[in-house]
């Protein structure tokens, strides 16, 4: 594949090196932005960037919260970015690298937050897409879980939450249940996003928990989330959930290819990813070190994916 060609396939992954982010998701963020005014300087002075390698989503919250970069007490905005992996340093990003989904990060967040309630908490996470639709949308839903949790823990009253999710058949339960904490709760899905993915966002404004609610991490929201029967909402929760495609109509399609001109340059990545899981694999591969199915596991596999089917 030449070097051009992915350039050719993906508008924003093109535009994403040339205009110096990280990936392609920094046009989701600015896009949302766009539609819902999420990052409003005057507004939003405490964020939480959640699942945030390899850091776009980071770089367009400095670029609007915070353009130089200060750190310290008397930044305009303090942006605090974790995931899983470790992420290059961005000027006026506060690093915590560890899984969302377990109480230590949780309260890793709340110290790096001294206490002080954020404004907005961001979560564009995504766990390894294993193909089989029902695991990927009950894991990307561990992730939300896991993300809401936190925002409990530290979003001030009047907050905004926003999530990736996958719009799958529980949707609508999904809405329902983000209603209980946000006064208004969209589903956006970006111009920047796929069509042919199922991938959408969760933009939840205006947090006001139920009276008395105490945000509780070994209990988690939201289990039994899989099992609950959508018939048993009733009246004001059998709402037909909001839909919104944001960004402007004029923006790129994300699922058309747009040519090359002439004068286009091939550029590299902003910053390539520290250390992807990949490179160990491509090394296997390389040596010839890389485990081959076996013909019964391919053989179970085939069974179980027929099974799914
Ligand atoms: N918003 C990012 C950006 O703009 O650069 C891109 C995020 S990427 C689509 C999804 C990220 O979710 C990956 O970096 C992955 O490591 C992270 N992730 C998946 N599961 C996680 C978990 N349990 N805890 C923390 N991060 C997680």
């Amino acid at each position: 594949m030449g070097k051009s060609s992915k350039d050719r396939r993906d508008i924003y992954y093109r535009l994403a090196k040339e205009e110096g982010w990280r990936a392609r998701s920094a046009f989701k963020l600015l896009q949302l932005d766009q539609e819902f005014g999420l990052l409003d300087p005057a507004k939003v002075k405490r964020v939480v960037d959640l699942c945030a390698a390899p850091g776009s989503w980071s770089q367009v919250l400095v670029s609007r919260l915070n353009p130089t970069g200060a750190e310290g007490p008397d930044a305009p905005a303090h942006i605090v970015a974790v995931d899983l992996q470790a992420m290059a340093p961005i000027a006026g990003v506060a690093q915590l690298q560890g899984d969302i989904t377990k109480t230590a990060t949780a309260r890793g967040i709340i110290d790096l937050l001294g206490g002080k309630p954020a404004d907005l908490v961001v979560c564009d996470g995504a766990p390894d897409v294993t193909g089989l639709h029902d695991i990927d949308e009950y894991v990307q839903s561990q992730l939300l879980i896991a993300a809401l949790n936190i925002a409990t823990f530290v979003l001030g009253p009047g907050a905004t939450f926003v999530a990736k999710i996958f719009r799958g058949r529980d949707v609508s339960l999904l809405h329902a249940q983000l209603k209980i904490f946000f006064q208004s709760v969209s589903i956006a899905k970006p111009r920047s996003s796929r069509n042919s993915s199922l991938e959408a966002f969760a933009v939840c404004q205006c947090y006001r928990p139920p009276i008395g609610y105490e945000p509780n991490l070994s209990n988690p929201l939201l289990t039994g989330y899989y099992d609950f029967d959508l018939s048993q909402l009733r009246g004001s929760n059998r709402v037909v959930v909001p839909f919104v495609a944001c960004g402007d109509l004029s923006a790129y399609d994300a699922d058309r290819n747009y040519p090359l001109s002439d004068a286009h340059q091939h550029s590299e990545p902003a910053q390539p990813p520290i250390s992807p899981p990949y490179l160990e694999a491509a090394e296997l591969k390389r040596s010839d070190r890389l485990a081959k199915p076996s013909s019964e596991s391919a053989a179970a596999d085939a069974a179980a994916a027929a099974d799914s089917a």
